[in-house]
This record gives C-alpha cells, sequence and structure tokens, in this order.
C-alpha cells in the first residue's frame, strides 16, 4: 500500500469547483495585488482568531520578519526562542541583524520550556537586551503560554508567537479563575501564520498572515508591508514587498470554512493511532512514544474545542533512521522535522550559541519521526502502517 506523507489531491476533490470559480473570477477582476479578496480573508482570519487585526503578507517567513520589525528589532538586538523548530523562526531573527537566544524545549510537546524560559531571565543584563520572545506552537499544539505572557509582561518584553503550523489551535488561559480559550497567534504582540501547502490552512503557493489585537501594530504591518511607503513614493520608514497575492486569498477564502472539520479529521486519526500503537504492544514495549495532547483534558468540558490540531503527527521511536528507511523503502510517506537543532547550523557557527547544548532538542531531532495524518487519511491505511511499524520492532 502507498501511503504518501500528504495528500493535496484528496482535499482538493471535494472543493475543486468552488476553487476554480474563485480562481476565475479573480482572474476575471484583473485585481492581482491587494484589493477585495485580500481584504475579506484578512476579516475572515481576524474573526476565526477572534483579534482586532488580520495583515496579509508574502509567506510564513515575511509574516515573523515584519512581525519583528514592527517591533524594532534590528541590529544586536537578542530574540528569545527555541532551537527545535524550522529554520525560519531563527531566519527572520539573523536577517535583521539580531541574535537568537535559545531555550531548551518540553520534552513531552517539544516547545520552549517556560521554567527554563524563567531561569534564562532571572539573569538581568541578558534580559535587558531582550527584544522580544518568539515561542513556536510547534506541530499545532501551542506552546505553554500563560507563564511566558507573565513573564514577558514583567519585563515589557513583546512575544511574538510562530503559530504557522497552529491555525485555529486553541490554548487554555487562566483568566479570573476560569479558563478561557484562546486561539493561537491571538495572545501575544502579534501571532505569525504561513500558508504554505503543507500547513492546515494551505493555499497554491506561498502566503502568510500576521494577526494582532494593537490597532498601531496592524498600522505599522501595513506600512512594512508596501515598502514603508505612506502615500506615493514617500517611504517613511524601510520595509519590504511582503504583500500577499489576491489569488492566493480568493483560494484561503474558500478554504477557512472547511478548517475547523479538517482539524477534527485529524484529531480522530490521532486518536486512532494512539489506540493502535497501545494495542501493537509497541507503547509498553518501549519502541513508541507517541504524543501528548497536553491540554486535552481541559476541553473535555466545551466540546469541538481545537486543543491541538496536529498539523504533523510526531511519535518518538528508538532506532528513527532506520524506522524511517524501512517505511519509505515501503512506500510509506514519512519525514524527519527536524533532523539538526538550530543551534547546530553552519550558518551560525560563530555565534556563541553555537558552543551551547540543548540536550532536550538534540534528543527530538534523533529520535521523532512524522507520520501522515492528514484528514482524508483512511483507518485502513493507518492500520497497515502500525503492522509495519510493528513488524520492523517485532521481525
Ligand atoms: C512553515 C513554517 C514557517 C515558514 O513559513 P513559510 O510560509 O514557509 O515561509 C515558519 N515557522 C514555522 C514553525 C513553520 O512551520
Amino acid at each position: 500500500m502507498n501511503i504518501p506523507l500528504l495528500d493535496l489531491k484528496a482535499q482538493l476533490e471535494p472543493i475543486r469547483d468552488e476553487i476554480m470559480a474563485a480562481i476565475t473570477a479573480t482572474v476575471d477582476s484583473t485585481c492581482y495585488i491587494m484589493g477585495p479578496q485580500i481584504e475579506l480573508f484578512e476579516k475572515n482570519v481576524a474573526d476565526y482568531c477572534g483579534t482586532k487585526a488580520a495583515v496579509g503578507v508574502s509567506s510564513g517567513t515575511d509574516a515573523l520578519l515584519a512581525g519583528l520589525m514592527a517591533l524594532g528589532v534590528g541590529r544586536d538586538d537578542l530574540v528569545l526562542t527555541t532551537p527545535y523548530t524550522f529554520f525560519a523562526t531563527m531566519g527572520s531573527i539573523l536577517r535583521l541583524g539580531a541574535e537568537p537566544v535559545f531555550v531548551d524545549i518540553d520534552p513531552v510537546t517539544y516547545n520552549i520550556d517556560p521554567e527554563q524560559v524563567a531561569t534564562l531571565l532571572s539573569d538581568s543584563s541578558l534580559a535587558s537586551k531582550l527584544k522580544a520572545i518568539l515561542p513556536v506552537h510547534l506541530f499545532g499544539q501551542c506552546a505553554d503560554m500563560a507563564p511566558l505572557l507573565k513573564m514577558a509582561g514583567e519585563l515589557q518584553i513583546p512575544v511574538v508567537e510562530d503559530a504557522a503550523q497552529a491555525i485555529g489551535s486553541s490554548y487554555p488561559m487562566p483568566v479570573d479563575g476560569a479558563l478561557q480559550w484562546q486561539k493561537a497567534g491571538s495572545m501575544g504582540a502579534c501571532g505569525c501564520f504561513s500558508f504554505f501547502p503543507s500547513k492546515n490552512l494551505g493555499g497554491m503557493g506561498d502566503g502568510g498572515m500576521v494577526v494582532t489585537n494593537s490597532e498601531k501594530m496592524a498600522k505599522d504591518l501595513r506600512l512594512i508591508r508596501v515598502h514603508g511607503d505612506i502615500s506615493k513614493y514617500q517611504h517613511t520608514v524601510v520595509g519590504g514587498n511582503f504583500r500577499l497575492d489576491a489569488l492566493q486569498a480568493a483560494i484561503l477564502n474558500v478554504k477557512l470554512p472547511h478548517l475547523h472539520k479538517w482539524h477534527a479529521a485529524r484529531r480522530q486519526n490521532a486518536t486512532l493511532y494512539n489506540a493502535l500503537f497501545k494495542e501493537a504492544g509497541l507503547v509498553e514495549a518501549g519502541y513508541v512514544a507517541t504524543p501528548q495532547a497536553i491540554y486535552q483534558d481541559a476541553a473535555a468540558a466545551g466540546k469541538g474545542v481545537d486543543y491541538h490540531i496536529y498539523n504533523q503527527y510526531v511519535i518518538r521511536v528508538k532506532d528513527r533512521d532506520a524506522l524511517r528507511d524501512y517505511l519509505l523503502d515501503q512506500s510509506i510517506g514519512v519525514a524527519v522535522y527536524y533532523p539538526i537543532p538550530l543551534h547546530q547550523q553552519k550558518c551560525i557557527a560563530d555565534l556563541p550559541a553555537s558552543r551551547l547544548s540543548f540536550p532536550e532538542a538534540e534528543k527530538a531531532a534523533a529520535e521523532t519521526l512524522a507520520l501522515p495524518i492528514y484528514p482524508e487519511l483512511t483507518s485502513d491505511m493507518q492500520e497497515y502502517l502500525v503492522e509495519r511499524i510493528r513488524a520492523f520492532y517485532k521481525k
């Protein structure tokens, strides 16, 4: 059985006509840069996330870049982040002449560990140079935002959420003694999304969005997006060409109403995987550790909460590379995110961070494997895949 890591054709089929109609309408409108589709999509995403504003941009990477620029991050500033994420998180910091300061991850969620953030922030000379804190909601589950926001708030350091893998994912924020579910991207100074085709909400090319509750931040982002052009050829700040294409916005406007249902299907697939691995005895034997949805219990009362959106379903396994090769050889699409933690990347070999060790990030990089989890994946495929993994360990 051939099981791809992602099957975009299966997603396209039921909405193909609607998407083609939206593309045709946009082509016929000849409005390709900015315009009504962008405005509509920004309104739709702001409503979906519960934020005051949303600013469409050219990619998730540019969302991070524009977000940090709007906060004035620049040369010799420090930005606190995780070493276990996609390169763009660190790349956006470095491109502004700033430097990443890493804090290791929690081994259960793979998200930045708030306790180690606290330790680092207790060094006041370092904390005073921090211009932003950049947590990532990795694999579709929110980082533990309450303690991060509390610490950041006390030090008046803005938090930029890298929510590229987590649009719609919700976090149980304690507010006045009760839990309030807040969406990824809506909790910090701004949140950054990517519409790269493999994300839960994927376009047909590149695209991104910054959401924020600050009118000023939104205004600055809109300016930065168009080279700082305040009105015809008058440039008040140096920005970039960070616009979202109207065609992508038109496509994404069709897809957004389906997102909640797709999230639920991914969650259902994750639940089945968890059960199948347990049944196969692989968890008990210590071969496979399945991912933990740590906000699931809090979500039990309120049905339909997207407490995890499983952009990736990532297991921790023994003999990872051998298992990966074994599955790939049998046309089962698995992948390693991310094999080299950021502090070990060549491009920062001359920075102090490269001489430090982040044991949990290094361990995750060596032990984790992502399995197909897309909404249209069938239970037959999942059963077959888990059986193949069982066969690998119990030869
Ligand atoms: C995908 C991703 C990005 C970058 O998004 P692009 O749209 O590809 O530029 C940034 N951060 C994380 C964590 C991502 O997964």
